[in-house]
């Protein structure tokens, strides 16, 4: 295990090169495979369908174009709704809006910080009305198309009760996977709970390609559809004939070599994440009022960022604990701010969502990256430990 020095600044997720990523970057060089297509490319998506045990997986250029392609595959379009949780990165709901819908944010639940089943099911109950087997939003007569589920840092959405939802009211269910490759719902692995599934593989995540995304189905024909929209809409056959707009968003080879590399050092980051996750859980069990990151009975996360809520009596705690750790030299965040709080998000539809704000007003990332050293993930315990102890405000 690499191990930084612990007067280093200790990093939230930095990315660990220490596999086969130089190798594979000089073959791809070597062929002159540079550009989008290529073996990596290929070799790539079936590693990643056989980790999660999925029929297909699509390289794309990244995670939001990922999301993107898995909405577009479902029929999402242009003044459609798209149900889904205000608290995760913006990535998920622009995805949205690039389809020209917009998203009703519905709140997330305490078990899993994850969208609430019976919330959903009580707007599509309470606020739509079903008409020609479609849901349509009562106030606005605009149809709901989609529910998006996401497996918020890492840890998997309760995706059976939003199937059978799904199911009910005909609508799509995207997973927005993005965070949680190799966490597990039952015995099912994230990125095949819903419809379709979307991952990222930016600097960030568990594994990386530098940059990529990938949408996963067992569905033959959603596959071959984001397939075709992702590059260009070209028929096959020597000219260039294309049969609606599609978009570019092919993954390089060069970037997919990367992704090789690291996908056979998933197995090994899991197991890390884990032991970073146990000490964390262990060490914070101590300090009264510290809640960590949930862990459903049905999930099994792959701890992608651990991340804790301070006790409520310590008002704006979140941006002291991140202010006083970057004093000492170690990254902390605190959760995205809900969607429905940003400008570009703040006359969307917002089903009341308490619970997203309550978690986002005390919530803090702590430093994760699978390089973590066991000295410096003490180091941030440590000086969480001083920081509540201090009774700073
Ligand atoms: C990282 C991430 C994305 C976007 O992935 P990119 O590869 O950065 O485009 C989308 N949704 C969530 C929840 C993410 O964490």
């Amino acid at each position: 295990m690499t191990t930084s020095t612990s007067n280093a600044v200790v990093a939230l997720s930095t990315p660990s090169l220490e596999g086969r990523e130089r190798e594979y970057l000089n073959q791809a060089i070597d062929s002159t495979w540079v550009s989008s297509d290529g073996p990596f490319v290929t070799r790539f998506e079936e590693d990643v369908a056989r980790c999660i045990g999925a029929r297909h997986a699509v390289a794309m250029v990244n995670g939001t174009a990922a999301l993107h392609m898995a909405l577009v595959v479902g029929g999402v379009t242009r003044d459609d709704f798209v149900l889904m949780p205000p608290l995760t990165f913006i990535a998920s709901a622009n995805a949205v809006k690039y389809c020209g819908a917009d998203p009703v944010f519905v709140d997330v639940e305490e078990e899993s910080w994850n969208l609430d089943p019976g919330k959903v099911e009580r707007f599509c109950r309470e606020e739509c009305r079903v008409e020609d087997g479609r849901v349509i939003e009562r106030a606005s007569g605009r149809r709901v198309a989609a529910i998006m589920m996401v497996d918020v840092l890492g840890h998997p959405a309760n995706a059976d009760p939003l199937m059978e939802i799904a199911r009910r009211y005909g609508l799509w269910l995207v997973e927005d996977a993005c965070e949680a490759l190799g966490s597990r719902y039952g015995g099912r692995a994230a990125g095949r709970l819903g419809s379709v599934g979307a991952f990222s593989f930016n600097g960030n995540k568990i594994v990386t390609a530098g940059g990529a995304g990938m949408v996963v189905t067992d569905n033959e024909a959603v596959a071959r559809r984001a397939r075709h929209l992702s590059r260009q809409a070209r028929q096959a056959g020597p000219e260039y004939i294309h049969d609606a707009i599609g978009y570019n968003y092919r993954l390089t080879n060069v970037c997919a070599a990367v992704g090789v590399a690291q996908m056979e050092l998933l197995d090994q980051f899991l197991k890390r994440k884990l032991v970073i996750a146990r000490r964390y859980r262990e060490a914070f069990a101590e300090m009264p009022g510290v809640v960590c990151m949930p862990e459903a009975p049905w999930a099994e996360s792959n701890q992608w960022l651990f991340s804790i809520l301070l006790p409520e009596d310590r008002r704006d705690g979140p941006t002291h604990l991140v202010e006083y750790l970057s004093r000492a030299g170690i990254e902390a965040r605190r959760l995205w701010r809900p969607l429905h709080m940003l400008s570009s998000y703040a006359s969307d539809r917002c089903d009341g969502v308490p619970i997203a704000e309550a978690l986002y007003r005390h919530a803090v990332s702590l430093p994760s990256s699978v390089h973590l050293s066991e000295p410096d993930q003490h180091r941030v315990i440590d000086a969480v430990r001083t920081f509540l102890g201090s009774g700073e405000l």
